[in-house]
């Protein structure tokens, strides 16, 4: 099995998401005491987000390098960043290492596009909502017209609940509702399916919650190194 070299911590919330997903589908595909060879760097996320507010992103790029290569000197033989946002400086990380970076929204859109869906919601930070590295990976590289919620409230609505609540392990019936409601307006405008672009969200967020198809890009991001670990 090849081992899975994990960028956590952002927010560590969801790097526990990772792991247990990564053991317990290990468990589940191959029974007895399998499990997931895992490599974990996970971070301090204050000093992170601080970087994000400051748009320093040569800087996180530096950083995401740092981590990524250290990984593989410890012998990682791929590499995931677990979360979204920094998923805007995949394209550095990738060339700086050289074994497979897994890139996450390809992980989501290859399942979307399995599931016959065409016209997903993105849930997920302000940054990767209203930046194009995200939502244009899934058009360009996936024929994906994905959309995020029209109204500026609900897109800093969704981001605040990361921040504020989800990412300090805080999960609100109140928030859910929220999100409930912003499911409901993108699916009346047209989204056939909703990806949960931010990896927290699946701790607030489920498929009870929602009519419309749930794709939650942690556990397909986890399943997906997976598959690359088992692969020969
Ligand atoms: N975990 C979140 C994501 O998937 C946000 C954390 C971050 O800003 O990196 O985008």
């Amino acid at each position: 099995m090849k081992t899975i070299g994990l960028i956590g911590g952002m927010s560590w919330e969801s790097t526990t998401t990772y792991y247990t997903r990564l053991n317990e589908e290990a468990r589940r595909r191959y029974g007895g005491l399998s499990s997931a060879e895992i490599l974990l760097r996970s971070v301090d996320f204050a000093r992170i987000v601080a970087i994000q507010k400051r748009g320093a992103w040569d800087e996180a790029a530096d950083e995401m390098i740092g981590l990524a290569r250290s990984l593989e000197r410890g012998g990682a033989d791929m590499v995931l960043i677990c979360t979204n946002t920094m998923h805007k400086l995949a394209d550095a990380v990738e060339a700086a290492i050289s074994v497979p970076l897994l890139h996450i929204a390809d992980a989501v859109s290859v399942a979307v596009k399995a599931g016959g869906f065409k016209r997903p919601l993105l849930l997920a930070t302000q940054y990767t909502m209203e930046q194009d590295f995200y939502l244009g990976r899934m058009r360009k590289r996936h024929g994906l017209s994905a959309l995020v919620p029209a109204s500026a409230d609900d897109r800093r609505l969704v981001h605040s609940v990361i921040f504020d609540e989800l990412c300090r392990g805080i999960v609100r019936d109140s928030a859910r509702a929220a999100f409930q409601a912003v499911m409901e307006t993108g699916r009346k405008a047209g989204a056939d399916c909703v990806i949960l672009g931010c990896t927290e969200i699946g701790l607030l967020i489920s498929q009870k919650d929602t009519d419309l198809p749930v794709f939650d890009s942690t556990v397909l991001h986890a399943d997906a190194a997976l598959d690359l670990a088992m692969a020969d």
